[in-house]
């Protein structure tokens, strides 16, 4: 498997390019203001088939260019459908736009639980809200690698205090998370990567942040 992260845009979000090694085939996983040069040289460099766009949730951050990259390669987007309308009518979910965001309407809807197949890789989808309600991290079991987008951080989860934010949600998601392989990468959103294991509070989120 192919993966290069990113960080781009004025909050430094990443962007994820992931690759079957074997067929080329590849998907971009948010697509932040000004990665598209970034992606494209990098897609050109590893002679690259883009195949889908898959964006973990609708924050403005990571769906910058998303509508750009989208009509620029042609291929489809995918969001769960609780995260979709904010990326039809970007700022529908009450969070303040600094800049223009572009809209347009998602190709496919994700579920938890899918799998999505890329060459000979397997991505399965784990519907994790909190952060967002249509928040999703991606998984690729066999890699033991998890794109995490805002729920999980190094040291810290996804802000809870926006308008999109479900506290509730979230210590379940985390749970569903600390389930997962403690070996496992973890690709968030921002910053750098970390383990499950090393975010072992995860099981009882409520130690670390006093429920
Ligand atoms: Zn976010
Ligand atoms: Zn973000």
């Amino acid at each position: 498997m192919i993966v290069k992260v990113f960080s781009a845009g004025p909050l430094e979000t990443n962007t994820v390019l992931l690759a079957c090694s074997k067929t080329h085939k590849a998907a971009i996983i948010d697509v932040p203001f000004e990665s598209v040069p970034l992606l494209m040289e990098e897609i050109k460099r590893n002679s690259l088939q883009p195949q889908m766009i898959l964006l973990t949730h609708s924050h403005w951050d990571h769906i910058g260019a998303a509508i750009e990259l989208k009509e620029k390669l042609k291929i489809p987007i995918y969001i769960h459908a609780e995260d979709a309308k904010n990326l039809e009518a970007p700022g529908s979910d009450g969070l303040p736009l600094f800049f223009p965001v572009k809209g347009g309407v998602p190709d496919h809807l994700l579920k938890d639980g899918q799998l999505i197949e890329l060459g000979s890789l397997k991505i399965e989808v784990i519907h994790t809200p909190g952060h967002t309600p249509g928040g999703v991290c991606f998984w690729i079991k066999d890699e033991g690698v998890l794109i995490a987008g805002d729920t999980l951080f190094q040291g810290t989860i996804g802000k809870l205090s926006l308008p999109t934010g479900r506290p509730h949600l979230m210590w379940e998601s985390l749970k569903k998370l600390s389930k997962l392989p403690s070996h496992t990468r973890v690709i968030p959103g921002h910053g750098e990567e970390t383990t499950i294991g090393a975010e072992s509070w995860l099981s009882d989120p409520e130690k670390k942040f006093g429920g």
